[in-house]
């Protein structure tokens, strides 16, 4: 089993990630001060841990991928996290995005979909002693019993915003997802203005696995 210790050498690569994601762009000290005290290296395979400060994302096996750092800080960042959210991340994968909200105070739902994952991240994440709602299953229905949530982030690049979703959101509350076709996506941030309206912002560049499902791709 991999030991979970964080050295010198990690803590500075962290730093150093965290000073290429401010002159990437990323602005909010709380996700840039989230991203310098959890390290990323837990996360990953013993055969990958000299990688986990680069800015890149890296296979999580069951052909999953943790997100690149500058894609997590990116999506945080458009939800605005104030302590005490209750945040629904669709695609749990390793778990760092998940804990990434925690860590800003946001009482995280996750819902991933192969069922691998989800067993391997939830004793993982048990044992690093970060509680989260974790849950198993396809989460492009939501998870209706827990609804309405403050924000929601979709962390696989979807062909569609799923109804669902929006409809689980809180009125003023947001919702992040990558909506694209299978290889590239755009980041799509709707807020929900009132029962029956929605505003939304686009941002071009982002590259996820497929979102599948009932409303995601079909395999
Ligand atoms: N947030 C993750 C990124 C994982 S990659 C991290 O920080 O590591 C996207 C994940 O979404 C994969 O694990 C994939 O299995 C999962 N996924 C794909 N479709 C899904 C669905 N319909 N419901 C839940 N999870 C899904």
């Amino acid at each position: 089993m991999l030991k979970l210790e964080d050295t010198y050498l990690h803590k500075g690569k962290r730093k150093a990630l965290v000073a290429e994601l401010r002159k990437k762009g990323i602005q909010n000290e709380r996700v840039l001060e989230a991203i310098n005290t959890l390290p990323r290296h837990f996360f990953f395979d013993t055969a990958l841990i000299s990688h986990a400060y680069e800015d890149k994302a890296f296979p999580i096996g069951e052909g999953q991928t943790i997100s690149q750092p500058y894609t997590v800080a990116f999506q945080s960042q458009l939800l605005e996290i104030v302590p005490g959210d209750k945040v629904l991340e669709i695609g749990t994968g390793s778990g760092y995005q998940a804990s990434i909200l925690h860590l800003l105070g946001a009482d995280v739902y996750s819902i991933e979909y192969q069922k691998k994952l989800f067993d391997h991240t939830t004793r993982f994440l048990q044992r690093l002693g970060i509680q989260l709602h974790l849950f198993y299953g396809d989460g492009t229905s939501g998870i209706p019993s827990f609804a309405p949530y403050d924000k929601i982030i979709v962390t696989a690049g979807a062909p569609v915003v799923p109804e669902p979703l929006v409809q689980q959101l809180r009125v003023g509350g947001i919702l992040v997802i990558p909506v694209g076709d299978r290889k590239r996506q755009a980041m799509v941030k709707i807020t929900k203005k009132s029962v029956k309206e929605i505003s939304k912002e686009e941002f071009e560049g982002f590259a996820f696995v497929p979102l599948l499902g009932k409303e995601g791709w079909k395999l």
